[in-house]
């Protein structure tokens, strides 16, 4: 995709004006300030680099507003969840992520991390083609104009030596090596790049760890697992093996520059070190965790360990990453009554260029020449952002998805003043793709 596009104001690792930005074959070629518009594409506001989303279930959209009614835990919320997988086609699938992933264009997320383990049909029989569900996660990214990264989850177990229950049956391969067999079927396309998921210690018998990472590594791709959300995973892990769950998945190779730990809520001194030194990425997921009641993480210290942060929306309580960026924020002032842990710059960079990153994608998420061309452009005239200040602080602090109004993603502009132009209905799509994967 080629073309011009000019920012009134953007964000370039520093606040410039009058940005002239060049782009041919989907990359920014040129960046001129203090340039005229001229044919130029004009968005008014402040232009950020493109969103990583770095966690998404995008079938969790379904229990918006639903497990909110209640009280309960992680683990009763994750009863209602399997009600919902258990009714899923790769048709309702594809209907359902391409609405969810039009939904994140609008927020002006450019890319998701798809962890996904919903793989096989009820009973876990294989579908006529054995990945149609990723399949169809791929081709909804596709029609709402972004990029996804499939992270393609091996998930065997229900618990600590367990068989998968009746829902679990749909997630698993039954074995580490048939889920490698599986996986090396889909390919890597413009818009798509696969990746290895441990769904979690609970779910990936020790045995089958170092098959995933191995998977990874010869293809040199991303691997991400869940880790730590809850106390009883570490419980159960100490029990079974006498480590904690970092620590076994550090034995078994699976940290790393390439890999990313998600959640990583309740970690030892120990955990923090070994995430740190291997510089894996902590994912943090903060709006999904205070709906869960999950904990807050130690985002900071593992960041000063040495782990780069990402930022997911994971269960699609909402869909903001400024909402997940400024939480991390907020969550560490509350713990520890001091402001001030990250700047807005320092936010903005785990929800854009760290998040591509770990994503496998190091040349997304900046606003810089041989990038991709990912621009959102944040309104700083609505009712939360109007007033003198035009930084990263006013997008991070104030700003909801709301305000996000033009939204390139590799040089296609896929939003214009607020309205999708894949899908033009979101709201539509939304109500009736819930409402056929509930059905
Ligand atoms: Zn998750």
């Amino acid at each position: 995709m080629n073309g011009r596009f000019w920012a009134r104001h953007a964000w370039t690792g520093a606040l410039e004006h009058d940005v002239l930005i060049e782009v041919a074959g989907g990359r920014i070629t040129a960046l001129r300030p203090s340039a005229a518009p001229g044919d130029a594409v004009v968005l008014d506001g402040l232009v950020l680099p493109g969103l990583a989303n770095g966690h998404s279930h995008a079938f969790h959209r379904a229990l918006r507003g639903a497990t909110q009614a209640g009280s309960g835990t992680f683990w009763t919320w994750r009863e209602t969840m399997y009600r919902v997988a258990a009714a899923l086609t790769p048709d309702r699938y594809l209907r359902l992520a391409r609405s969810v992933y039009a939904e994140m264009a609008l927020a002006g997320i450019t890319c998701v991390g798809e962890f996904h383990y919903l793989h096989h049909a009820p009973g876990g029989v294989a579908y006529g083609d054995p990945n149609a569900m990723g399949e169809a996660l791929i081709e909804a990214a596709e029609q709402a104009g972004i990029r996804i990264t499939l992270l393609d989850a091996c998930y065997l177990s229900s618990g600590f030596g367990l068989p998968p229950d009746e829902t679990q049956l749909r997630f698993s391969d039954g074995s580490a090596d048939a889920w490698a067999e599986r996986v090396s079927a889909l390919k890597d396309r413009d818009h798509a790049r696969v990746g290895a998921a441990v769904h979690s210690v609970r779910a990936v018998p020790a045995a089958g760890l170092g098959v995933v990472a191995r998977w990874a590594e010869e293809r040199r791709a991303p691997i991400h697992a869940h880790v730590s959300e809850q106390p009883a995973e570490n419980e159960a892990c100490l029990e079974a093996y006498g480590v904690t769950p970092t620590r076994l998945l550090a034995d078994h190779g699976v940290l790393g520059p390439r890999a990313t730990a998600v959640h990583a809520t309740h970690l030892t001194p120990e955990d923090i070190a070994l995430l740190g030194g291997s510089a894996t990425t902590v994912c943090m997921c903060p709006t999904t965790e205070r709906d869960l009641a999950d904990g807050i993480g130690p985002a900071r210290d593992v960041q000063e360990a040495g782990s780069p942060l990402s930022l997911g929306s994971d269960s699609q309580a909402v869909i903001d990453l400024f909402e997940e960026a400024r939480a991390m924020e907020l969550n560490e002032r509350l713990r520890t009554r001091r402001r001030g842990h990250w700047t807005a710059a320092a936010l903005l960079r785990a929800a854009t260029a760290d998040g591509h990153a770990s994503l496998g994608w190091p040349d997304a998420g900046r606003i810089e020449v041989g990038a991709f061309a990912d621009l959102v452009t944040v309104s700083l005239d609505s009712v939360r952002t109007a007033g003198p200040s035009h930084g990263p602080e006013t997008a991070i602090f104030a700003a909801t998805s709301a305000d996000v109004t033009d939204v390139v993603a590799g040089g296609r502009v896929i939003v214009r003043h607020g309205v999708h132009r894949l899908v033009p209905d979101v709201p539509g799509a939304l109500r009736e793709a819930v409402a056929g994967a509930v059905a």
